[in-house]
């Protein structure tokens, strides 16, 4: 499911906000050993074209360079982790955790899933698991 209703959004403190107008996909889990560190376990996100995004407070953000194809975007007062943006590409993620609520999204897929932590109990076979990101 997705919706094309505004979703809104903010890191922990507030000092962060936006606005996502027009279609906002579905959730992606993400188990890869990147989203870990940087949200303390899974990453969750959800994306839209970066045009549709108003980010307010972005003067507190600070990008951190986690790959050499994308940026991940934080907020430098309490730390929370809100955005992760390619390189090369014309849409943003935004962390699920970030979405203010009723979201009115679901989680469709869990991407990464062979690069689970060893204390991870679920099933890589279940459907929408997928080892790799990339596949369809
Ligand atoms: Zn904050
Ligand atoms: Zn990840």
């Amino acid at each position: 499911m997705s919706t094309d209703a505004a979703i809104t959004g903010g890191c922990l403190c507030g000092a962060v906000r936006y606005r996502v107008t027009g279609e906002v996909g579905p959730i992606s889990v993400c188990h890869c050993g990147q989203c870990r560190r940087a949200h303390g376990y899974l990453g969750a996100y959800t994306d839209a074209p970066t045009e549709s995004i108003a980010i307010t407070g972005a003067e507190r953000l600070t990008w951190y360079r986690s790959s050499d194809q994308a940026e991940r975007g934080f907020c430098s007062v309490c730390g929370s982790v809100m955005f992760w943006k390619p390189a090369h590409g014309r849409h943003i993620s935004f962390s699920a955790g970030s979405i203010d609520q009723p979201s009115g999204l679901v989680i469709d897929r869990h991407i990464y899933v062979a690069d689970r932590a060893d204390y991870e109990t679920i099933d890589p076979d279940a459907p929408g698991h997928w080892p790799q990101a990339d596949r369809p």
